[in-house]
C-alpha cells in the first residue's frame, strides 16, 4: 500500500507535464498563425501602395503628350475593364498645403494639352468631359486638378477637363456655364458623358467612377459640408454625370438662374419631368469634401428662384441648350485643362 503514493504523484506530475507541454505547443501555433497573417496584411498594404504608386509610374514615360487620334491600333486594343484594377478605395483629401501647377503637371506627364487624358494600353468604356463652372477661384482649381488628374487616370477614362470661366463682373450663372461646357466640349470631341462638377468639390474615394450611368448620376452625396449625408432627397447639386442622350432630353440646363440656388432644383426637376430618376454611390464611396470660402461677390443666393422651380415644366422646352447664346472670348488649352472664357450676358 505504501508504495502506491508514490507512484500515484508521480503519474500526476506526469500528466500535468504533458497538459503543460500541450498548453506550450497551442500558445506557439496561435503566436505564429496571428505573425504570419500580420505578415500577409503587411504585405498586402505594401502592394496597395505600389498600386497607387505604380499608376503614377506608369505614367512617367512623357514622350507624346497629346492624346494621339484614334488609329487602328486603338480600335484592336480590349475594352478596359468594368472595374479599373487601379483603383485604391478611400482617399486622404485635405486642403492645408497649397499646391503648385507645376507639382501637379509634373505628376501628371500623362495628362495632354487641354487636360486630355485616355489609357494607353486599353479602350476606355466612355468618353468623358468634365465641365467646371468657374469665376476667380484659382486656388480651388490646384487642389481640384491635383486630386482629380490622378483619380480619373486611375479610373480609365478618356477624359477632358474643360473649365468655364464667366468674363466680366456681371451676376454668376452656374447652369448657364455648365451649357457652354457642353457646347464647348462637343466642338472639340466625340464625347459621349458629361460629368458637372463644381470647382471645390473633391471626391474622397476613388471607386466614385467619374463617368454616366444608365440614369443620370448624382456623386456628391455625402459632403462634409452636410454631415456627409444627402441634404434632402432631391439635391442634385455639386457633382453630377449625364450622357449626352439624358442631357439632350431634358433640353440641357436652365439659362436664366442668375445668382446663386435654384438651377440644381430645376434640373431635377427636368429629370423628373422625363421619368428619369438619380442614380447614386453608397454613402461611403460618395464621400466628399468641399474647400471651405466666402460666399463669392455677385453671386448671392437668387430670390427668384423658387418662383422659377416651381414652373419648370412650362419653361424647360424653351429655355435650355437649344436657346443657348454666348459670346466665346477665348480658348486655351493649358496643360492641365482647357480654359475656355465667355461672355453669357446678364440678367
Ligand atoms: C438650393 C440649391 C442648393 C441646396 C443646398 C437649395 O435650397 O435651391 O441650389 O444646392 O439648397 O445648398
Amino acid at each position: 500500500m505504501a508504495s502506491a503514493e508514490p507512484s500515484l504523484s508521480f503519474n500526476l506530475l506526469h500528466r500535468t507535464c504533458k497538459l503543460v507541454v500541450l498548453l506550450c505547443f497551442l500558445h506557439i501555433s496561435v503566436t505564429v498563425f496571428f505573425y504570419v497573417r500580420s505578415l500577409d496584411l503587411r504585405f498586402a498594404f505594401v502592394q496597395n501602395q505600389q498600386t497607387r504608386a505604380g499608376s503614377a509610374a506608369s505614367a512617367a514615360p512623357a514622350a507624346s503628350r497629346a492624346p494621339e487620334p484614334e488609329t487602328p491600333d486603338d480600335k484592336r486594343l480590349k475594352t478596359c475593364p468594368q472595374t479599373s484594377p487601379l483603383l485604391v478605395g478611400p482617399l486622404r483629401v485635405e486642403f492645408n498645403i497649397p499646391v503648385s501647377l507645376d507639382a501637379v503637371r509634373k505628376a501628371n506627364p500623362q495628362v495632354g494639352p487641354g487636360g486630355r487624358y485616355k489609357p494607353k494600353d486599353c479602350a476606355a468604356l466612355q468618353k468623358v468631359a468634365v465641365v467646371i463652372p468657374f469665376r476667380k477661384r484659382d486656388e480651388h482649381l490646384k487642389f481640384w486638378l491635383y486630386y482629380l488628374h490622378p483619380i480619373l487616370q486611375r479610373q480609365q477614362l478618356d477624359y477632358g477637363v474643360y473649365v468655364i470661366n464667366q468674363d466680366g463682373e456681371e451676376i454668376f450663372n452656374r447652369a448657364k456655364l455648365l451649357n457652354v461646357g457642353y457646347a464647348e466640349a462637343m466642338k472639340e470631341y466625340d464625347y459621349d458623358c458629361f460629368v458637372f462638377s463644381d470647382v471645390d468639390l473633391i471626391p474622397m474615394d476613388d471607386r466614385n467612377i467619374y463617368k454616366c450611368f444608365s440614369q443620370p448620376r448624382h456623386l456628391s452625396v455625402s459632403m462634409d459640408k452636410f454631415g456627409f449625408r444627402l441634404p434632402y432627397k432631391q439635391y442634385f447639386g455639386g457633382v453630377s454625370s449625364m450622357m449626352k442622350e439624358q442631357y439632350l432630353r431634358i433640353n440641357g440646363f436652365p439659362n436664366n438662374y442668375w445668382g446663386w440656388g435654384g438651377e440644381d432644383d430645376d434640373i431635377y426637376n427636368r429629370l423628373a419631368s422625363k421619368g428619369m430618376t438619380i442614380s447614386r454611390p453608397s454613402g461611403e464611396v460618395g464621400r466628399c469634401r468641399m474647400i471651405r470660402h466666402e460666399r463669392d461677390k455677385q453671386n448671392e443666393p437668387n430670390p427668384q428662384r423658387f418662383d422659377r422651380i416651381a414652373h419648370t415644366r412650362e419653361t424647360m422646352n424653351k429655355d435650355g441648350i437649344k436657346s443657348l447664346s454666348y459670346k466665346l472670348v477665348s480658348k486655351e488649352a493649358l496643360a492641365l485643362y482647357t480654359k475656355i472664357t465667355v461672355d453669357i450676358g446678364k440678367p
